[in-house]
């Protein structure tokens, strides 16, 4: 059978260049001619662009990419990227872990947003981190959390996909099977000692092999995670019941540091996860409508927070004493993220399981309350603050639109660095330890309620910080991003933005700009190399305690469209991120 028979089996939906390809190579014309107006998307003929891919890694952009080329559309191309980074680009994410998928509809505008965050098993208990320190505990099957990554793009699949599942998963498992040249980054990561004690004996087999990480360069070849695929390429429930589910629920048992580590997930946990679907958040910055994710990320609630506050400063005004190299202008950002942290901090969490204030957060007469606070000082004391892990060099954003216009913006993690560091032997992924994104130590008795909203509790989402946002014009695409990095993705989405609408920054040169991060309510923001020196000095002269940090923050991996409606992509050199284009045929 030819690409293009098995396509139409399995109810391809052609466009034009595809309907004049046929025409030419197979000299007929098929029932839906260019005529059946209706089958096309209404506005295709006249705005069809390239289709993009944005990725961290140039493997799984390239499967991507392919996918693309073949009659895929973005959630197909999407798929084939997420299952591929699994395999190129294992520390960041996996079928082990969860993922936020973003998702904006060409034909009537409409905005997804697909929670495959994990979920706490029915057996977890506020307390049950309180014992150990977060090595221990990130380290441990008690902080697996039932992975999402698998059903929420199988969701997203059913409802959008082009192409059949089966075809969308093949560049992964060639990848696996077959064996790539290991990147540069992971390669680093591996290679880094602080990392190489969280892998288990599984995963030291695989990327350690008598001891030594393999180098960037090396052939990487995972038959067990190769097996797994293909596994699920023909039925990905797989995942959730039989052999790989009882596979995962061992793994996660034994611990690692005594008794307190074992794992408490149990099949039915697997049995009965959900993924979510709902309405994305939706705001408005200078006249930008905003979509961003809500609960139980506190991203996008957070950046809204932050953007109400900081769209009552004339940022781009230089004669106001602002603009991109005034120390006025990141100090007000840095005063923005302290206040709306304390919020993210005190209120956020799972609104499925506990009552938030989101609504009231992003408000405009409460932001207007915070946006008050902010003065030429610095804010002696902004309350609530909590113990937060500093993570950070984890997680992945990656960015597609297709010939149609669709977008799909995915942020998809396991956590830390190789999430547990515990690959599930025999079938080559590693588990997530998001449930240490739990208050460690239970936060309910200090605020005198039982459970604060980010307390670990069964069935619970551990509050996230991951934020894919778009931003659009006019009701058309403007801008869409992601980036890894934890509490600092707040800061990096926030800044990204900032560049491209206050300062009219291409996003390029947004994304290149060296980066801060404000993640908490303490006055300690971190600043990248690169920073101009007037705004560092003149900070330091209104009292703020820089620190700096030697290493990338965050890697975002974005879209941008032409006021004519010209998507174009943008990757971070942070990481080795790859853009392609697809043109049209
Ligand atoms: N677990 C983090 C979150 O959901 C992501 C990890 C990272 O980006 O480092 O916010």
């Amino acid at each position: 059978m030819s690409l293009f028979t098995s396509l139409f089996k399995h109810g391809f939906k052609p466009d034009r260049a595809l309907v004049l390809a046929c025409v030419a190579v197979f000299g007929f014309t098929p029932r839906f001619s260019c005529a059946d107006s209706e089958l096309l998307p209404n506005h295709s003929l006249a705005h069809r662009y390239p289709a993009i891919v944005s990725v961290s890694q140039p493997q799984a952009a390239e499967a991507g990419a392919d996918i693309l080329r073949h009659g895929g559309d973005a959630i197909d191309a999407a798929m084939a990227i997420q299952y591929a980074l699994g395999v190129t680009e294992p520390q960041s994410s996996g079928i082990g872990g969860g993922s936020f998928i973003l998702v904006w509809r060409a034909q009537d505008h409409s905005a997804w947003f697909i929670d495959g965050r994990e979920a706490a098993p029915m057996a977890t208990t506020p307390d049950q981190f309180e014992k150990l320190t977060f090595d221990q505990a990130s380290m441990t099957g008690l902080s697996v959390g039932v992975p999402g990554t698998v059903a929420a793009f199988q969701v997203a699949h059913t409802r959008w996909g082009n192409l059949p599942f089966s075809e969308d998963l093949q560049p992964a498992i060639v990848l696996a099977d077959q064996g790539f040249p290991l990147g540069k980054y992971v390669s680093k990561m591996l290679a880094d000692k602080k990392f190489q004690p969280r892998l288990n004996e599984a995963a030291r087999a695989v990327f350690m092999p008598e001891g030594r990480p393999i180098e960037a360069g090396e052939i990487l070849v995972q038959k067990d995670l190769a097996r797994t695929l293909k596994l699920l390429a023909d039925n990905p429930a797989q995942f959730y019941r039989g052999e790989i589910a009882q596979a995962i629920i061992e793994a996660q048992q034994p611990s690692r540091v005594g008794p307190g580590g074992e794992g408490r997930m149990q099949i039915q946990d697997l049995l009965r996860y959900e993924v979510r679907v709902r309405k994305p958040l939706e705001g408005q910055y200078r006249g930008y409508k905003v979509l961003t994710v809500p609960s139980p990320s506190a991203g996008g609630t957070t950046l809204l927070e932050t953007l109400g506050m900081l769209e009552r400063f004339p940022l781009s005004d230089q004669k106001a004493g602002y603009g991109e190299v005034s120390p006025r202008t990141w100090h007000t950002l840095i005063e923005a993220l302290r206040l709306a942290s304390a919020d993210r901090l005190r209120y956020l969490g799972d609104d499925k399981q506990s009552v938030l204030p989101t609504e009231k957060l992003v408000s405009g007469t409460y932001v207007k309350s915070r946006a008050a606070l902010i003065t030429d000082q610095v804010l002696k004391e902004v309350s609530y603050d909590s113990f937060e892990q500093e993570k950070g060099r984890n997680t992945t954003h990656f960015s597609v639109v297709d010939h149609e216009g669709n977008i799909v913006l995915v942020t998809s993690t396991i956590d830390y660095i190789w999430g547990t560091g515990m690959m599930v032997p025999g079938w080559g992924f590693f588990l997530n330890n998001e449930l240490t994104d739990f208050n460690l130590k239970p936060e309910g008795p200090k605020l005198g309620m039982e459970l604060a909203p980010n307390d670990a509790a069964p069935g619970r989402r551990p509050r996230s910080s991951m934020a894919p946002t778009l931003l659009l014009k006019n009701d058309l695409p403007f801008e869409g991003l992601g980036s890894p990095g934890s509490a600092s993705i707040i800061s990096t989405v926030l800044q990204t933005i900032v560049r491209t609408v206050d300062f009219a920054q291409p996003l390029k040169s947004a994304v290149e700009a060296p980066r801060f991060a404000q993640t908490s309510p303490r006055d300690e923001p971190s600043f990248e190399p690169g920073w101009h020196s007037d705004v560092l000095d003149g900070l330091s002269k209104v009292g703020h305690s820089l620190k700096y940090e030697g290493r990338g923050m965050g890697s975002v991996q974005g879209l941008e469209w032409s006021p004519k409606g010209q998507p174009h992509g943008v990757a971070d050199s942070r990481r080795d991120g790859t853009v392609i284009e697809v043109a049209v045929q």
